[in-house]
């Protein structure tokens, strides 16, 4: 019995991560997911995939009476978009840290948005703002079957 390990495990949380269509078509996908990949999350989904509008629209709900609400679904929907589950300690805001402010003119560099991108409208990726929003994203964009648990072998080397 190790109690340590079972108390960090409560601190686990799971964030849904997606390079938007202009982030796949200027070929930052690699980039992205290094970035996720050396702070040391876990990645436990991946998938290329055409996002239908009625999916856009359940995703960014919250945001349906904005005025921008129209274009961005249309930019959700323009082209393929990568969906990825990541889970870690403290993962959503550290991946919204690692992400930057919305406006990628006021994300700081060293961020993915102010080393990447210019424009809201073309702001490269999204990440679920709350770890209530992780699991609400991730149960969305992914089906039954397509997540994937695993060990990483690198565990004991992120935490004490
Ligand atoms: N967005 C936009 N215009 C705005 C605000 C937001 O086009 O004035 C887009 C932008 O792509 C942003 C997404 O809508 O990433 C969702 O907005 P939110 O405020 O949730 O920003 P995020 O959580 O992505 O930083
Ligand atoms: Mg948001």
């Amino acid at each position: 019995f190790l109690p340590h390990l079972v108390a960090s495990m409560e601190d686990v949380e799971e964030t849904y991560i997606m390079v938007k269509p202009d982030g796949v078509q200027r070929g930052l996908v690699g980039e992205i997911i290094s970035r996720f990949e050396k702070k040391g999350f876990k990645l436990t989904g991946l998938k290329l995939f055409q996002c239908p509008k009625e999916l856009a629209e359940e995703h960014y709900k919250d945001l349906k009476a904005k005025p921008f609400f129209p274009k961005l679904t249309e930019y959700i929907t323009s082209g393929p978009v990568v969906c990825m589950a990541w889970e870690g300690v403290g993962v959503v805001a550290s991946a919204r840290k690692l992400i930057g402010a919305t406006n990628p003119l006021q994300a700081e560099p060293g961020t993915i948005r102010g080393d990447l991108a210019v424009q809201t409208g073309r702001n490269v990726i999204h990440g679920s703002d709350s770890p209530e929003n992780g699991v609400r994203e991730i149960a969305l964009w992914f089906k039954e079957g397509e997540l994937c648990p695993w060990t990483q072998a690198q565990a004991p080397w992120l935490r004490e």
